[in-house]
């Protein structure tokens, strides 16, 4: 059935209308895979050079509308318009390392042979799946898309993101605005809908590159596992903040109440568990309690530092969780006041918390910041891997090499020292996701276009034999030098001890 749906991009700040979208029919998703599928190969025909020159182009033309870019992030997202900004920055930045490196990165790799093959020369060259899906979920809206669809460019794809229902408008602006970049190779497209439409572009896609909920991500993974699909999921994390007794703690409380309330606490990348060395709880929780005080909520022309929830829905999960932690015994301490927006909650401090709380073991996604305090550097590692999740950590101390030493020890895709979520600025870094957290890495370099490619193994005669050793007829004269050539091979490869 081709029945098109449609729904409302509203503000979570006031509730206005910002657009109406059609929600894309099964024909719009096909004929969208079939036009990608058309233009990628002049694309991948184009070289890595010129590709990258077009990423260029795009980039300028990024930089040139970021004002607008970052308006319709925070109009849609309800996030202050710093962080709109900050989002738009990573883009840029990423995309001009990007467009500037990969052909460095991009090439036919020569391989040394081992002794068996050592008359062929070897390499491997990459090809890229014709069409790369892009799921996206409504916190940063801009930048989840565009950090996936940036290498998977650069490698030669074509790309199809779909974006979340609650905030495609950034999104669409960035693919008109790669139309008016680029406009000789539609290589990059967006359709907009709900799961339906997810569900659809992973059917019809030949690598699904999904960010979203961990519960989500398994449906993903499991459409894909059925057509062989391969699949990369960037999921949710329940990350712990580690604070050793010696550790800066003026500088550990801002980086606490930064962390859990950056985008109001909507990152799967927040703050969401704080250790404490018990002997500096007290200190601690003074500083964290007055940069809680000095928060300022969103104003309607987005000045402020924390936001409304992106919806009510979400607004009514982060209740539950701090109601469930008052029951059970945590000290629950709320700071500002309740502003009108219907989906705002407030920050909120919890002391006393235990890992038999919801807000310990379940992803929030909300302004909530719980701490636990703990007495041994073994303790604080035991209850950071006590999680199903494993996205990102951080480890707080002067002495870095200790918190180095500490970091080695936690379960988790990336460990910041002395610092929150630092590896997500660092695009040169892969961002991987353990456990719950996702399956394979986005970025990362060179690893970034790799993962988007298939690989080719190429090997061609060093020497042209009219015959290889091992082909027929099999005769005594080849048993015998078969049999010379695994001596030759045993005495290269005699026991190193
Ligand atoms: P949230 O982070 O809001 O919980 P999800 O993880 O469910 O959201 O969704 C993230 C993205 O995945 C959105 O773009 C959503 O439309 C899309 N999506 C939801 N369900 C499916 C599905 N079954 N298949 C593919 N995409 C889906």
């Amino acid at each position: 059935m081709n029945v098109s749906r449609s729904s409302v991009v509203r503000s979570p700040r006031d509730g206005r209308v910002l657009a109406e979208i059609q929600h894309s029919t099964p024909s719009e998703v096909e004929g969208a895979l079939w036009d990608l599928r058309s233009a990628q190969t002049s694309w991948e025909a184009l070289g890595v050079r010129a590709r990258s020159h077009a990423l260029a182009a795009f980039r300028d033309r990024l930089a040139v509308r970021r004002d607008d870019l970052a308006d319709l992030v925070a109009a849609e997202t309800g996030k202050p318009l710093v962080e709109a900004h900050v989002e738009v920055a990573f883009v840029i930045d990423m995309l001009g390392t990007y467009s500037r490196k990969s052909p460095k990165w991009f090439r036919e790799r020569r391989v040394r042979p081992t002794l068996m093959s050592r008359h062929k020369s070897l390499s491997i060259w990459h090809s890229p799946y014709p069409v790369v899906g892009v799921i996206t979920p409504w916190n940063f809206p801009l930048g989840l898309a565009l950090l996936d669809a940036v290498p998977a460019l650069a490698a030669g794809a074509s790309v199809l993101i779909k974006p979340a229902e609650q905030t495609p408008l950034a999104v669409r602006e960035a693919v008109r605005i790669w139309d008016e970049a680029v406009p000789s190779h539609p290589v990059l497209k967006a359709l907009t809908g709900g799961p339906e439409v997810g569900a659809a572009v992973c059917e019809g896609v030949d690598y699904v590159q999904f960010t979203g909920s961990t519960r989500t991500g398994r449906m993903v993974a499991e459409a894909a596992a059925r057509s062989l699909k391969p699949y990369g999921l960037e999921l949710g994390g329940k990350d712990p903040m580690i604070v050793l007794a010696d550790a800066d703690l003026e500088r550990a409380a801002r980086a606490a109440v930064f962390g859990a309330m950056c985008n109001a606490g909507q990152m799967c990348t927040s703050v969401e568990r704080v250790y404490v060395d018990t002997r500096v709880l007290e200190e601690f929780v003074h500083h964290v309690e007055a940069e809680l005080r000095a928060l300022r909520p969103l104003e309607a022309d987005g000045s402020g530092d924390i936001g409304p929830l992106v919806s009510t829905e979400q607004a009514r999960i982060v209740e539950e969780q701090i109601a469930d932690a008052a029951q059970q015994g945590g000290d629950v301490r709320r700071f500002g006041s309740q502003i009108e927006a219907p989906s705002y909650v407030r920050p909120t401090l919890i002391l006393r918390a235990h890992h038999a709380m919801r807000c310990m073991r379940e992803e929030t996604f909300g302004p909530l910041l719980p701490v636990v305090v703990f007495s041994s550097e073994d303790e604080a590692v035991k209850l950071a891997n006590d999680s199903s999740y494993g996205l990102s950590a951080s480890v707080w101390s002067r002495d870095k090499r200790r918190a180095k030493q500490v970091a080695s020890r936690v379960h988790a895709g990336a460990v910041n020292v002395n610092d929150v979520f630092a590896n997500i600025g660092a695009t040169m870094l892969p961002q991987s996701g353990w456990n719950d957290s996702g399956v394979g890495a986005r970025l990362g370099g060179a690893a970034a276009l790799y993962k988007y490619c298939r690989a080719q193994a190429i090997t061609v005669g060093r020497v042209d034999l009219p015959v290889e050793p091992h082909w027929f007829p099999y005769s005594k004269v080849r048993l015998r030098r078969v049999r010379w050539g695994l001596r030759v091979i045993q005495r290269r490869w005699r026991p190193s001890l």
